[in-house]
């Protein structure tokens, strides 16, 4: 395979993030491996815009469309592996199975890591978090690269980390990173995963494509409250609804919403819980794009 074999033109961006819904790419390139993906971004001119995708499960694209190009990292075939006694995890492996090598070696803190449907890269790039823990609480050091193809091994203090955003110093995106975890004991682990994702089949809409949460919670309160506080379970625009079993997910039941329904969902939510309890949410989601 060359590299104009794994360009594709106008590519569908409903197939590549979890709401199932939105506009195209206008190129869309899916490397082979980091020294393809170097060569690739090399080739590129610089005023390309450009936008890294793992698994699409906190991305909507508006309607008419990405502008540029992006970069497909996940590949279902890529696994975290031990490297002296850290994880080590390419940028497009999925975060649920560097929870499950974490547990196999005995080593804890990367449970919470098994519910987030994502890739490591994309839990980088969000500090993504649950249940009282965050990506970069277990991260040693990143491995990023550059527009030039150069990648970087940078410890986690390069980094500029906060709740659910984390920036790498330059116009950089994560290749890969090391986890370090504390000895742990597995069996535990194992159990703990399991009772975290049953937590989360009890309370999220799993079986509907979502994005998780869509705001991010303010400080000392809970979205989903707010939202729930505002009546506003089950609002609806053309094919999105606000999930009646948690406030803070928006769902596409029939695979019919439109990015510009679940915009404006997200926009309506936004102004009603800022008009009716003071509170302005900002959403976790990333809304990239041009709308129709
Ligand atoms: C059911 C469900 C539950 C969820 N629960 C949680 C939760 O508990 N906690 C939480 O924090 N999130 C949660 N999320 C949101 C989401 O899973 C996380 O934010 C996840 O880390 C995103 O990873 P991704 O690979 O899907 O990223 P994408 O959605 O593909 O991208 C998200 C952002 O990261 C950037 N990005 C992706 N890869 C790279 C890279 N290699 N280099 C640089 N930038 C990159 C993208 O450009 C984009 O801005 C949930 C989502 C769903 C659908």
């Amino acid at each position: 395979m060359n590299m104009a074999e794994a360009l594709h033109l106008k590519e569908p961006m409903a197939r590549h993030v979890s709401w199932r819904a939105g506009g195209h790419a206008d190129r869309f390139y899916v490397p082979r491996d980091v020294s393809d993906l170097g060569a690739f971004l090399g080739s590129l001119p610089e005023s390309e815009p450009l936008l890294f995708v793992g698994l699409g499960s906190n991305l909507l694209v508006r309607d008419g469309g990405f502008r540029g190009t992006v970069v497909l990292m996940h590949q279902a075939k890529l696994a975290p592996e031990m490297r002296d006694g850290q994880v080590y995890a390419q940028a497009g492996v999925a975060s649920p199975k560097v929870a499950r090598l974490a547990a196999l070696n005995h080593l804890s803190g990367a449970e919470f890591m098994a519910g987030i449907p994502g890739t490591v890269g994309g839990a980088l790039a969000m500090n993504a978090g649950c249940y009282g823990s965050e990506t970069w609480d277990i991260v040693a050091r990143a491995v990023t690269i550059d527009r030039g193809g150069r990648l970087r091994e940078r410890p986690r203090s390069e980094f500029d980390i906060a709740y659910r955003h984390c920036r790498p110093p330059g116009e950089e995106w994560f290749v890969a990173a090391y986890f370090a975890l504390p000895p742990g004991d597995g069996e535990a682990s194992r159990k703990r995963i399991k009772e975290l994702l049953a937590r989360r089949i009890a309370t999220q809409p799993l079986q509907l494509p979502n994005a998780g949460s869509v705001f991010r919670n303010p400080p000392g309160d809970h979205a989903a409250r707010l939202i729930e506080s505002c009546g506003l379970k089950g609002l609806q625009r053309g094919g999105a609804r606000v999930s009646e079993k948690h406030a803070n997910f928006i769902v596409n039941p029939d695979g019919a919403a439109s990015a510009a329904d679940i915009e404006w969902l997200i926009l309506e939510v936004r102004r009603i819980v800022a008009e009716e309890t003071g509170v302005h949410l900002v959403p976790e989601v990333r809304i990239v794009g041009e709308p129709a």
